[in-house]
């Protein structure tokens, strides 16, 4: 049974404990379509994917949160970016035969790296630590642990359909009044298994969980496969590799071309178009464009 794309938070009334619960469909299908995994990188990129969500909605931010594992084993590099109207795109790369081992043995000297590009500030939040734990989800605790200082709980899983994730959070309580609500939150939410958590609706999962608490459920957010690639882009790329690497490529292809990792989508630029790319930019502005 597919639950369909969306996330949604919840609260625990009587406790300063909030919780959010990712089901990504369609969205993790448009990852899969375009590249062929391997199932543990696959299932981990899912994982990832879910994760990135969770952790996007954690945050206020207006822009793009990108979420990268860079390693030296069998799995070398793992991208998810997720804007903050939850439009996601995610990409792997690995060598060789990929085993079922622990997450931290595949990314072998692991970094996690949480960027967050805000689209009005020059500001960009930069936050590194290092890969531990078996797991996605011990590898975020670790993050939220030493970058927010939140306790904080995560339960994930990725097959070829789906995936799907649940935080737990516990919130800043400076009377520390519950410590054991948040005990038993922790041990409830532990009780849910990878089949659950994939297959069944939110309300479902909460209510098998939770049905001894008051839990205060908010509406369904959507989240979408949106990549944000683009011709102005791929040209700043262009531009930052220089002219004489661009026209030595011109000259021994005919023209440059460049695949998006994310969606395949392809960009040519003949010799006209790269020369336009490296002409000097008009000092006047230029003529607003009609759309
Ligand atoms: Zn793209």
């Amino acid at each position: 049974m597919l639950t369909g794309d969306s996330l949604q938070r919840f609260l625990f009334e009587h406790a300063p404990i909030r919780g959010e619960i990712v089901h990504l469909d369609a969205t993790w299908q448009a990852v899969l379509e375009r590249r062929d995994y391997p199932s543990r990188v696959r299932d981990i990129l899912g994982e990832l994917m879910a994760a990135s969500a969770l952790l996007t909605s954690t945050i206020k931010f207006d822009g793009r949160l990108i979420m990268q594992v860079q390693g030296s084993g069998p799995i070398n590099l793992l991208v998810v970016e997720c804007t903050s109207d939850r439009a996601m795109r995610a990409v792997a790369q690995w060598k060789g035969e990929v085993p079922e081992a622990p997450l931290s043995e595949l990314v072998g000297d692991g970094r996690l790296i949480v960027t967050i590009d805000t689209h009005n500030a020059k500001e960009r939040y930069q936050a590194v630590v290092n890969v531990e734990g078996l797991s996605v989800a011990a590898a975020f605790e670790n993050y939220f642990a030493r970058s927010e200082q939140l306790e904080t709980r995560l339960w994930l899983a990725s097959d070829a359909h789906q995936a799907a994730g649940m935080l737990l959070q516990r919130m800043p309580d400076s009377l520390q009044t519950d410590d054991d609500a948040w005990q038993r939150a922790v041990h409830l939410g532990s009780t849910i298994t990878r089949q659950e958590l994939l297959a069944l609706p939110v309300r479902e999962i909460i209510h098998r969980l939770y049905h001894e608490e008051d839990i205060r459920l908010f509406s369904r957010m959507p989240v979408s496969f949106r990549c944000s690639c683009s011709r102005e882009r791929v040209e700043r790329v262009l531009r930052m590799l220089g002219q004489d690497e661009v026209r030595s490529i011109l000259h021994e292809q005919g023209s440059v071309h460049v695949d998006c990792e994310f969606c395949g989508n392809g960009y040519t630029f003949d010799q006209i178009d790269a020369e336009q790319i490296f002409a000097p930019q008009p000092t006047i502005p230029a003529a607003p464009t009609r759309h």
